[in-house]
């Protein structure tokens, strides 16, 4: 797909350095003594917001570059994918698919995780953060799941949100990538690259999923969660982005940028 050519921001040598660290949110702006978003807020003092045009392009790209964006988390089925998110909280994609690989080949369905018991469940995930409380979470929500919703993953927001150990997040998460829903969750690496390139700036996920559901046009929302983590993960990362190959970075805000 053909670029449409953006304007480069100029940068001074010291605002091309990268620094250290590039904390998360409202501090990634770093050097800045105002959050991002309140920046934002006063005409002439924040980085431009970005235009509809330049949104369509930076997706256009991520959709150029994966057109089939997948998470990490592995999981068989709804249930599973419900599982590993709430495993997933402060732990690594990787260090719960470390510990789901056994456990989702003997326990894959709520009545399954039920008859192996919590603490079997627990032996199985002890190398995750927090695992006694999850063990706990992922036995309630099955119960509740069985109690109420006949074994199966409900498909509303509501529901997902009362059960035990599952956030916004976690539902948007599932709605999005097992039922094709348009949500767009925001973990830190959405938030970070969201406040951090302007696209949709907030001083909490909330604020910045809100922002990113009216600026990301349809087309591209169900991807969209997908690939912003996917950037943040492995270019966006919070200390030493690397600037040079990414994709978008003619259009990114961040005065800390560094030139491709
Ligand atoms: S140029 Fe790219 S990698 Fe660098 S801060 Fe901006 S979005 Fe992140």
């Amino acid at each position: 797909m053909a670029r449409k050519s953006v304007p480069k921001e100029k940068k001074s040598a010291k605002a091309r350095r990268v620094p250290r660290s590039a904390p998360a949110g409202a501090a990634a702006f770093a050097g800045r003594t105002r959050s991002p978003t309140t920046a934002a807020r006063k005409p002439g003092t924040g980085p431009r917001p970005w235009s509809k045009a330049e949104v369509v392009e930076a997706f256009g790209r991520f959709r150029d570059a994966d057109p089939a964006p997948k998470g990490e988390l592995l999981s068989v089925n709804p249930y599973t994918l419900l599982v590993a998110v709430v495993l997933s909280a402060q732990a690594t994609d990787a260090g719960v698919n470390k510990a789901t690989r056994a456990l989702f080949a003997v326990a894959d369905t709520p009545e399954k995780m039920l008859r192996l018991g919590e603490q079997r469940l627990a032996d199985f995930i002890k190398s995750i953060g927090l695992f006694r409380t999850k063990a706990k979470n992922v036995i309630a929500l099955s119960a509740k799941l069985v109690a109420e919703h006949g074994g199966k993953v409900p498909r509303e927001r509501s529901a997902l949100e009362a059960l035990p150990g599952v956030g916004r997040k976690t539902a948007n998460v599932v709605l999005n990538a097992a039922f094709g829903e348009p949500t767009i969750a925001v973990d830190t690496h959405v938030f970070r690259v969201s406040n951090r390139t302007g696209l949709a700036p907030g001083d909490t996920p909330l604020a910045v999923e809100t922002k990113l559901q009216v600026i990301v046009p349809d087309e591209f929302k169900p991807h969209a969660h997908h690939w912003l983590i996917l950037h943040g993960r492995y270019t966006c990362k919070a200390i030493k982005p690397d600037c040079p190959r990414c994709l978008i970075n003619d259009l990114c805000r961040w005065p800390h940028k560094t030139a491709p």
